[in-house]
């Protein structure tokens, strides 16, 4: 809930529903952001290879900062001093920032947490640091996102009943101190969204979601999801979830992930998605298509004509073979990183573009067969390394 006088940071307007799929439309101080959305993860300030420019060719109206990266390195002050993230990356849409904790709990060595916050040692400089949900609200204030989240514990699967519900607790009690320090900030344009935890366990999610919605946010992450359990638990746990969640707000699944997942949670009602997965499996030679994942280091793409996807229209569809994007990779050369890139992102919004109008339409339920009759067909038989990893 926005404070009292002010009008709300973003504004989410639910235009059509399809089934449980949603198309809407989030309106932020930096622009819309049509939603299902994929927010491309630019983790330091910047999506590895992509200017500005070629992410807003790509199709993308958002992109995602991480909180931890920036405070470690330049460190958020400075970037305040130079007029903000936007500003800084020389992006002008909205930006949205997690708020570390999933790096803190996921990457940081030496980790000590209590009530108050949780201490780490850099991996830059192997510095004890200390992050507390006030502090994690002012370097998000600093940076100057047009979203941004409360510091939550982001257990990893399994963990014990105790374990999830003790740490559910402290992921609340810290909800509500962020909540506070970013009301107290008073800031014009900034909306805070509510992490949903809870766990692999039914109850303590329908738990998390009531008490977070109670705390009341401008929308609602639901985190904590793709962290060791077997799919068909974390389907049904983003659909318990998204179920229970405010119809007329956000929803935003942190960290997922694979397109397959992507619509399989837009189904049950999920809004907005990043993911490290297009631009992470780049570096490993590694081209999302409507026909499943082209893993280039195989032998089979050698003298292959044909673009990484004959309907895709991307800079690197429309100019580069197979072979030739292959032989940058085998080559080691950096060109090779940034035309998977390019590829891979408009892939990506070409997903949620294409599940926008499907939903707009009221087709949804065809637009999902046919993935599924498609998707996967190329690697049949073979593994592709498609895994998500937590963004080092
Ligand atoms: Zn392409």
């Amino acid at each position: 809930m926005e404070q009292l006088g002010a009008p709300p940071a973003v504004r989410f307007e639910l235009l059509v529903t399809d089934g449980a799929a949603r198309r809407g439309r989030l309106e932020t101080a930096h622009g819309v952001v049509d939603t299902p959305a994929f927010i491309p993860v630019g983790t330091r300030g910047t999506v590895k290879s992509l200017t500005p420019a070629d992410l807003r060719e790509s199709g993308a109206q958002i992109v995602l900062a991480n909180t931890y990266h920036l405070f470690l390195r330049p460190g958020h002050e400075l970037v305040r001093d130079l007029g903000g993230l936007h500003r800084f990356m020389a992006w002008d849409g909205p930006i949205l920032t997690d708020s570390g904790g999933f790096q803190v709990f996921s990457l940081a060595k030496f980790r000590k947490i209590t009530e108050d916050g949780v201490w780490f040692r850099s991996p830059i400089d192997g510095a004890e640091r200390f992050l507390s949900p006030e502090l994690a609200i002012e370097i998000q204030q600093a940076l100057g996102a047009d979203i941004i989240h409360p510091l939550d514990e982001c257990l990893a699967h399994p963990a014990t009943r105790e374990q999830t519900e003790q740490s559910h607790r402290l992921t609340l009690g810290w909800a509500r101190r962020s909540q506070v320090a970013h009301r107290r900030a008073q800031p014009a344009a900034q909306a805070l969204f509510g992490i949903v935890q809870g766990g692999g366990y039914e109850e303590l999610r329908r738990h998390a979601v009531e008490e977070t919605v109670a705390i009341g946010f401008d929308g609602y992450a639901i985190g904590g999801m793709a962290v060791g359990e077997p799919k068909p638990l974390m389907l049904d746990l983003i659909e318990l979830t998204a179920s229970l969640l405010p119809v007329t707000q956000p929803r935003y699944l942190m960290g997922i992930g694979k397109p397959p997942d992507l619509v399989e949670s837009v189904a049950r009602g999920v809004d907005i998605f990043d993911c490290v997965l297009p631009t992470r499996n780049a570096l490993n030679g590694q081209a999302f298509t409507w026909d499943g994942p082209v893993v280039l280091k195989q032998a089979r793409f050698v003298r292959d004509a044909r673009p990484l996807d004959a309907v895709c229209g991307c800079y690197t569809c429309r100019h580069f073979s197979r072979a030739y994007v292959r032989h940058l990779f085998v080559s080691g050369e950096l060109l090779a990183y940034r035309l998977l890139t390019l590829h891979n992102l408009v892939y990506f919004q070409n997903l949620v573009a294409g599940m926008r109008e499907a939903i707009a339409s009221g087709g949804f339920a065809a637009f999902r067969a046919r993935f599924f009759a498609r998707y996967g067909v190329l690697s049949a038989g073979v593994s592709p390394d498609e895994d998500p990893t937590p963004e080092a």
